[in-house]
């Protein structure tokens, strides 16, 4: 029996994101019904819009905030499963605690109270979109990243350097791996009927399907791709030595696959899913745009040198064999996403 089955209905929190949006939208596709969180309702007219031929399968609800005091427990009344994917990510830090690992934390914990209390006997499973933050740590070129690593370190360096003065990577970092925890440990706890997963994707690449008025919207992950291709001189080529050190990265209509399998799966309950399909580096995001765009003038940076050689191994296996995902490659994922970043520039001109 699946763990979740079309119509279930499920709480997807945070629909009006990059991540979110391709989740809600899978769900529709294969029947379920789903129940978006927005902080914002003028937000969703987009989706509502792209949407509406699902009717009443897709309702959307206010969450203005992941740390106000009533939580989601109207949210999830009536829902079957959640997909809980809102979470800050940017870099705009003053104050990690404040900006980050708060809403990061108290959201995931305030989602989970909610289940417990409003829907311990219907919801089942609850799916937490956590990170790779969550579990990489300083490693040996050669290692192989698994879902038994954890990232201890960043949390001890907010606190060690001070939550206005630590750097934002690290401060995002600590805010993955803290929610994570916090989220095991209250299974642990509280021992509810619901069980969690967790997905923990790399950089996520890829077409966004929500709205993205102008390039400030553009999804963070995204932003850092746009800028290889971008024609507005104040974004373009911003960085300006591509770097040849390794990064992972995933497309995100699979890290989407990826929630929906989890929802699905009986066995995917309890489990940790690193979502990746391999290694990529900025030199190498710039020598395949600057092949398939030579017009946009993308950075050249040093085209031989894609990598230093010395690299840990990021690759989703797990899940790719549990979850039944084909990873798209790195020029299909480079590809699509210019394209798509290319046709969002005019719409901004329309
Ligand atoms: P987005 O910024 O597009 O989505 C974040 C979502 O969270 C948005 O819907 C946003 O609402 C909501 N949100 C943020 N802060 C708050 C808050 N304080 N109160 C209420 N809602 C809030 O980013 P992604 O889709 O990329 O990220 C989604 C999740 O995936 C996050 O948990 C992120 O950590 C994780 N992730 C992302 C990766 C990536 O490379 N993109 C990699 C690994 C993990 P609004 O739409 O109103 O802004």
């Amino acid at each position: 029996m699946p763990a979740l089955k079309a119509p279930a209905k499920i709480l997807v929190t945070g629909v009006t994101g990059y991540i979110a949006a391709h989740v809600a939208e899978q769900l529709l596709q294969l029947g379920f019904s789903v129940r978006g969180s927005v902080r914002d309702l003028a937000k969703a007219e987009y989706l509502k819009k792209r949407w509406a031929q699902h009717g009443d399968k897709i309702e959307f609800v206010v969450i203005s905030d992941l740390v106000k005091k009533e939580g989601f427990d109207e949210a999830v009344k009536g829902v079957d499963g959640i997909a809980h994917v809102a979470s800050p990510f940017h870099f705009n830090v003053r104050d990690a605690y404040a900006d980050l690992i708060n809403p990061a934390v108290k959201g995931t914990t305030s989602v989970l109270e909610s289940a417990l209390s409003q829907g311990n006997h219907q919801i089942k499973r609850i799916v937490v979109t956590s990170s790779f933050a969550a579990l990489a740590h300083p490693a040996e070129p050669g290692y192989k990243f698994t879902e038994a690593d954890w990232n201890d370190w960043a949390i001890k360096e907010v606190n060690e350097k001070g939550a206005t003065n630590v750097d934002a990577g690290v401060a995002y970092r600590a805010s993955k791996s803290e929610a994570e925890k916090a989220a095991w440990n209250f299974i642990k706890e509280k021992q509810p009927k619901f069980d969690v997963a967790t997905i923990n994707p790399v950089f996520v690449f890829g077409p966004a399907i929500h709205n993205i008025p102008n390039a400030d919207s553009i999804p963070t992950s995204l932003q850092l791709f746009y800028r290889n291709i971008a024609s507005d001189p104040q974004w373009k080529n911003t960085q300006v030595a591509p770097s040849n050190s390794a990064q992972a990265f995933i497309d995100v209509r699979d890290v989407a696959k990826a929630h929906v399998e989890a929802l699905i799966r009986p066995e995917a309950g309890g489990q940790r899913f690193l979502v990746s399909a391999g290694n990529f580096s900025w030199q190498e995001a710039a020598n395949v745009l600057r092949e398939l765009y030579p017009e946009r003038n993308v950075v050249v940076g040093e085209p031989e040198k894609i990598r230093t050689g010395e690299e840990s191994i990021v690759y989703g296996e797990k899940a790719s064999r549990e979850l039944d995902i084909s990873y798209r490659p790195f020029k299909e994922v480079a590809r699509d996403s210019a394209e798509y970043l290319i046709e969002l520039e005019k719409s901004w001109r329309a």
